[in-house]
C-alpha cells in the first residue's frame, strides 16, 4: 500500500503543474513540487495549515473569495461539484500571482470528501512575460533587481509609441508610479527587505498588466507603465485596479512579520504635442498630486488643460 502511495506521489511531484489536497477543514495535506515552485511556499511551510489563511485568494478586482459566501473550496465541499475559478493568489515574496484554480471533490474510503486543488499559472501572458524579459537581458534593457525593463527601455517605447500616435493616431496612457513612505522601510527593516519589497510590487504590477503593455523601473522606488490600445476612459479604471492590488500584496518575513505597502499613482493619456520629457513630467505631477491627497490614491489627466 505504501509503495502505491509513494508511486503516485511521484507522479504528482514530477508534474509541472501544483497540485495540492485540502481536507475539510481547509487545511493542506498535501503539497507537490509544482505547487512549490509556483508559490514559493514549500510543503514544510504549508502542509497543516489553512489554505485560505496562506493565499489570501482574490478575485481580479482584488476582493478576498474567503472572506466572502464563494470561497473556492468550501463551495466545493458543499456542492460536491467541480469548480474552477480565475484568482490571485499571494506569493510567498508577497506579489500577487494570477491563477487558473481547478477544484475537485475527492471521496475518501469512509465517504468523507477532501478536495484536491489543481493550480496553474494564467500561461499566455506569463509565456509572453517570460520571452519579453529574454528579450530585454539581451539588450542589457532589463533592471536587474525587479527584472522588468529598465529606465532606458521605457524611454525607448514611450518615444515609439509617441511616433505612433503622431502618424496613425494610436492612443495610448501612462501611469507614473511611487511607492509611499518607502524610506520608512527600508529604515524600519534593512535595505534587504526594501529591495524584497520593491520586487513584490513591481511583480504585482507586471503580472497585471496585459502582455502588450509595458512595464519598466524608472528609479528607486519609480515605476513608469505604458498601456496600449487604451481608451481613454478605461484608464482611471485601469490604474485604480493596479493600485489596490498592489495594496493587498503582502510579504511575509521568516519571523512572520507581514509588510504592506501602498502606491501613489499619477496617469495620463498622451497628446500628440507631447515629448517623452512632457508625459513623463505630467504623470509625475499628478503622482505628486496623489501624495498632496493623502497617498494610496490614483490622480489622472484627460483632457488638455
Ligand atoms: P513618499 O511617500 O513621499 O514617496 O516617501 P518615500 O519615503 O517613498 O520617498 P523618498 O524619496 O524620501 O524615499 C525613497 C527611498 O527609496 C529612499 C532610497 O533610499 C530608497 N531606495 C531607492 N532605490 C532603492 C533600492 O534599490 N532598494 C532599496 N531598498 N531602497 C531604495
Ligand atoms: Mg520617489
Ligand atoms: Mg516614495
Amino acid at each position: 500500500m505504501l509503495e502505491t502511495v509513494d508511486f503516485y506521489r511521484e507522479i504528482l511531484d514530477n508534474l509541472y503543474d501544483g497540485i495540492f489536497f485540502v481536507d475539510t477543514d481547509g487545511c493542506i495535506t498535501y503539497w507537490n513540487k509544482g505547487s512549490a515552485s509556483l508559490t514559493g511556499y514549500s510543503a514544510t511551510d504549508v502542509v497543516g495549515r489553512n489554505y485560505c489563511d496562506i493565499f489570501k485568494p482574490l478575485d481580479k478586482h482584488g476582493n478576498n473569495l474567503c472572506e466572502s459566501s464563494i470561497c473556492p473550496i468550501r463551495r466545493v465541499l458543499e456542492s460536491v461539484q467541480v469548480n474552477e475559478v480565475e484568482a490571485y493568489v499571494c506569493h510567498k515574496e508577497g506579489h500577487l500571482l494570477p491563477i487558473s484554480i481547478r477544484i475537485a471533490p475527492v471521496r475518501e474510503v469512509d465517504r468523507h470528501f477532501v478536495v484536491a486543488v489543481e493550480i496553474h499559472s494564467s500561461s499566455s501572458p506569463r509565456y509572453a512575460m517570460r520571452q519579453r524579459l529574454e528579450e530585454l537581458q539581451e539588450m542589457a534593457m532589463h533592471d536587474p533587481l525587479t527584472g522588468i525593463a529598465n529606465r532606458r527601455f521605457v524611454e525607448i517605447s514611450l518615444a515609439a509609441r509617441l511616433e505612433e500616435l503622431r502618424r496613425y493616431n494610436f492612443p495610448f496612457g501612462i501611469m507614473f508610479t511611487d511607492v509611499d513612505n518607502f524610506k520608512q522601510i527600508n529604515d524600519t527593516y534593512g535595505h534587504g527587505v526594501g529591495d524584497r519589497v520593491l520586487k513584490m510590487v513591481s511583480a504585482t504590477l507586471a503580472h497585471s498588466l496585459r502582455s502588450f503593455d509595458v512595464i519598466g523601473r524608472w528609479g528607486g522606488e519609480e515605476f513608469v507603465t505604458l498601456l496600449v490600445n487604451l481608451q481613454p476612459e478605461d484608464l482611471l479604471r485601469l490604474s485604480e485596479r493596479l493600485r489596490r492590488l498592489v495594496e493587498k500584496s503582502m510579504l511575509t518575513l521568516e519571523n512572520g512579520q507581514t509588510i504592506g505597502v501602498t502606491v501613489s499613482i499619477g496617469a495620463t493619456i498622451a497628446r500628440v504635442v507631447d515629448t517623452t520629457d512632457s508625459l513623463v513630467e505630467r504623470a509625475d505631477k499628478l503622482m505628486f498630486e496623489s501624495k498632496r491627497r493623502g497617498r494610496n490614491l490614483v490622480s489622472i489627466e484627460l483632457e488638455e488643460g
